[in-house]
């Protein structure tokens, strides 16, 4: 495979993501890259500066980043977000010439935003490439390069090489999902499943320590059985049946309640638009719009449904 031109890379969006994505590419690529990094917050950009000095060089804006590298990564939390830095009039990535430039933008967004700057890309910058790349695998697995990217485009893309490579820096694995915006369409779809299978455990679980039953025990027939899913299996929703999931750890870390809410609303917009008929996104919305919104799950990982419908947290010492 031939190696493509990583020494002048862009980081826009260094918060609990994007600091440990651009963190990889900088103890990763050789001495001469030049990892050129932006955040509305200077505390990340200082940290890194310190960490890898000469090597990751602080950017007074997007523009500045966009007019010093040829490949530019943003990971910032919502549309509105990418928008400002993609187009803002005077500070935005397109304020400069782009020809050449491969856009990456690894936020989960509404396609509609993505296509918008995707469309004002074509328009006045076609000669840059702009791809949608939204991940999983969450901050752990960005400190451990071992996310997964969704990649925008077909298997075909004349990009997808040199993509794979400087993507494979950060995670494991890069999945093209066959056209632009698709592949958020990708991950909208896994975290609607995700987020309704963490309720159902939930309710399956709370159903069972009310009927006598150990949830140890209930966890192994669900995966002995039909039941079987990476839920349970890794980030079980009750306390204490998976040793170092975050609901063992009072739901610290993980993937935040909020988070979830974001994209389980996008999800259910994005069946909308596509005319899908959900049975069950009108209450997931419901039951994450009330967990995001109650004190005693804010802030915590998503799989503090089980609190929030009321599971026994202290079924031990009752056995
Ligand atoms: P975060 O809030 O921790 O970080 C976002 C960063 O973007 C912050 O540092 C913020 O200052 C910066 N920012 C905001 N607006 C900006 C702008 N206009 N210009 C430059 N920087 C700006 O969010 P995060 O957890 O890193 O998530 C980022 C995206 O990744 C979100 O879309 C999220 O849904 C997605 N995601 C998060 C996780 C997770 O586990 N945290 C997992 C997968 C995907």
């Amino acid at each position: 495979m031939a190696q493509s031109d990583f020494t002048q890379i862009g980081f826009i969006g260094l918060g609990a993501m994007g600091k440990h994505m651009a963190e990889q590419l900088a103890a990763k690529l050789p001495d001469n890259a030049r990892i050129h990094v932006y955040d509305i917050s200077r505390i990340p950009v200082e940290e890194l500066e310190r960490k890898y000095p000469g090597k990751v060089v602080a950017s007074s804006s997007p523009r500045d980043v966009a007019e010093n590298a040829k490949y530019i990564l943003s990971m910032v939390p919502e549309g509105a977000h990418v928008k400002s830095v993609y187009l803002d009039e005077k500070t935005g990535v397109t304020t400069v010439d782009l020809a050449g430039r491969v856009l990456i933008d690894c936020s989960t967004i509404d396609l509609a935003t993505n296509l918008f700057v995707k469309q004002h890309l074509a328009e006045h910058h076609p000669d840059a490439s702009f791809y949608d790349s939204p991940v999983s695998g969450g901050t752990l697995g960005a400190a451990k390069a071992t996310i997964a990217f969704f990649l925008g485009c077909a298997e075909t893309d004349p990009q997808l090489q040199a993509l794979t490579q400087l993507l494979s820096l950060m995670g494991k694995q890069i999945i093209p999902c066959g056209a632009p915006s698709l592949g958020l369409a990708a991950k909208l779809c896994n975290n609607y499943l995700s987020g309704l299978i963490a309720i159902g455990s939930a309710e399956a679980l709370n159903m069972g320590i009310r009927s006598g039953l150990d949830p140890r025990v209930l966890s192994n027939v669900f995966a002995a059985g039909t039941a079987q899913n990476a839920i349970c299996d890794k980030f079980n929703p009750c306390p204490g049946v998976v040793a170092d999931a975050p609901s063992s750890h009072g739901y610290e870390g993980g993937f935040k309640v909020q988070l979830m809410k974001k994209d389980f609303s996008l999800a259910v917009s994005l069946a909308e638009n596509v005319g899908a008929r959900l049975e069950l996104g009108g209450q997931g919305l419901r039951t994450y719009e009330g967990a995001s919104k109650d004190n005693d799950c804010y802030d915590r990982d998503s799989r503090v449904v089980f609190r929030y419908i009321g599971g026994d947290e202290k079924w031990a010492a009752k056995l």
